[in-house]
């Protein structure tokens, strides 16, 4: 997707502050956090939604939480805790349309989210 903000990172054309990299996620410090810790997990393939996920992305939304909880470790946040949110659509909260799995911590987080 030629203007899609992260497929630009996946290519190269801007350089996030990353954290992990692999055949098919790219991890990166969010530029706006919400939280000490703040990364977005992507895959490499463009996806807009998770309304567009196929049956054959299911792997790939698997290695998305692998890398998430691999990344949680290296940032010390394992224990106590952290938060995975993916937002689906603007009721969601959803901004960028290339799908991101939020990886949130270093402080308490309450419950029912807003
Ligand atoms: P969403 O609201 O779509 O679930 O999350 C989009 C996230 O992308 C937001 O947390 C926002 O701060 C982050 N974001 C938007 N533009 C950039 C950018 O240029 N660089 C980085 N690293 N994060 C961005
Ligand atoms: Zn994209």
């Amino acid at each position: 997707m030629e203007d899609c903000l992260f497929c630009k990172m996946v290519r190269g054309e801007l350089k996030p502050d990353c954290v992990y990299e692999d055949d098919r996620v790219l991890a990166f410090h969010d530029i706006n956090p919400q939280a000490p810790v703040h990364v977005l997990v992507v895959p490499k393939v463009h996806i807009a939604t998770l309304n567009d996920l196929e049956d054959a992305h299911a792997e790939l939304v698997g290695r998305l939480f692998v890398a998430a909880k691999r990344i949680a470790g290296e940032l010390e946040i394992a224990q106590p805790g952290y938060r995975t949110v993916l937002n689906c659509n603007a009721a969601a909260g959803q901004t960028v349309f290339h799908i991101h799995l939020h990886l949130l911590g270093g402080r308490r987080f309450s419950w029912p989210p807003g």
